[in-house]
């Protein structure tokens, strides 16, 4: 069945991007070119455009002096927002904020009931904080949609869910003492960036058990991390019953990133979506705001985009079926079983956790792992 699907698109979102990797600038024209020749425009997908976040919006999420000085250093056309990953441009501000507008738009589109689903590759920017901008973030277009739909639309329940390869530090700080859900899973060694997102940081007074924190090890591959997806954010969310679900869909954790080493393959990525789609009908009429995040392999960011605008749409023609096979990775990575335990093993203590404050979820139990005498999986 085909859902009302938005692709939030500006023409902006095609020039320079906020990271200093001009390599992987043109993921948003790859990426949208690649679903225009699967014929998506053409079978239901709508695009909107958007228009920049205000003055007022920014403030929901950021400090006056902070968003003064984003417009100072776009005049000033150069230099860093951060301390040096971040670099200011002319012209940096009406991206920063047409990616915050594009969140924006596609949650108004979603509440109003015109479109189910939306997907804005321009947001996602979870690292930014209230005061400053962090790992190509400036305005974390994540939080201001969450302060929207709390305070526009009255919503108490809403919950993230980030697949990003990075630490969603930014949303987690600025909604740390409230009982928004925020998950995220994670590359995680306590020196990777952003160096947060151990399972300890659970939230303060009213937020505290709303911080879920799946710190992973490098290398995990997708049969460990969609063992771990499952045994977590169903539960989760199953127990949360959330009004509003937000993903931020970095596909960083694919095998071919040039940053992060999480091993993912396409068929995870679809799979992750997939998993995500049923929970959003099953609980919140299908609310489901998918926001890009990282990526740093464009022509792979692309095929991930498209898999996902594809797979939530149900928009594909019968005749791109072939070209849509064609989008998958050809081969999955082996993982070490020594990975696979070390991954049950932070699922576990996840768990023991949240059980600890109160969550209501089943326990956990892995498959046997494979071998020659029980292969694990039969027919
Ligand atoms: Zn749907
Ligand atoms: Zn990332």
């Amino acid at each position: 069945m085909a859902h009302a699907t938005a692709l939030i698109f500006h023409d902006i979102y095609r020039g320079r991007g906020f990271s200093p990797l001009q390599t992987s600038w043109n993921r948003y024209s790859l990426g949208y070119d690649l679903m225009a020749s699967l014929g998506l425009f053409d079978n239901g997908v709508a695009v909107l455009r958007p228009t920049p976040a205000t003055e007022a919006e920014l403030r929901l999420a950021h400090t006056p002096e902070y968003i003064a000085e984003v417009r100072q250093a776009d005049s000033r056309g150069e230099g860093f927002l951060d301390r040096r990953d971040t670099p200011a441009w002319r012209g940096v501000f009406e991206r920063a904020t047409t990616a915050v507008g594009g969140t924006l738009l596609a949650a108004h589109s979603i509440m109003a009931g015109d479109m189910t689903h939306a997907f804005n590759p321009a947001g996602g920017l979870h690292h930014a904080q209230a005061d400053r901008a962090s790992g190509f973030c400036i305005f974390n277009d994540l939080v201001i949609a969450t302060r929207v739909l709390q305070r526009d639309f009255g919503l108490t329940r809403i919950a993230t869910i980030d697949i990003d390869g990075h630490h969603g530090d930014g949303v987690q700080a600025l909604l740390y003492d409230e009982p928004v859900l925020k998950i995220s899973f994670h590359q995680y060694d306590g020196r990777f960036y952003p160096g947060t997102g151990a399972v300890d940081e659970l939230g303060t007074s009213a937020g505290h058990g709303y911080s879920v924190n799946v710190p992973l090890p490098r290398r995990v591959g997708d049969a460990s991390y969609l063992a771990a997806f499952d045994a977590l954010v169903p539960p989760l969310l199953y127990s949360y019953r959330p009004q509003f679900i937000l993903v931020q869909f970095g596909v960083d954790a694919h095998v071919s990133d040039p940053l992060v080493g999480l091993w993912l393959t396409t068929a995870a990525y679809q799979r992750l979506v997939e998993r995500l789609h049923e929970l959003a009908h099953d609980l919140c009429d299908g609310r489901l705001l998918f926001l890009g995040g990282g990526g740093y392999n464009p022509p792979t960011v692309a095929r991930c985009w498209a898999i996902l605008v594809a797979t939530l749409s149900g928009a594909l023609p019968t005749a791109s079926r072939d070209q849509y096979a064609a989008l998958f990775d050809q081969e999955t990575p082996t993982e070490a079983e020594v990975t696979a335990e070390q991954v049950r093993a932070v699922v576990a203590e996840v768990q023991s956790r949240l059980l600890a404050v109160g969550w209501r979820i089943p326990s956990w139990r892995p498959a046997p792992p494979p071998s020659p005498n029980n292969p694990g999986h039969v027919g």
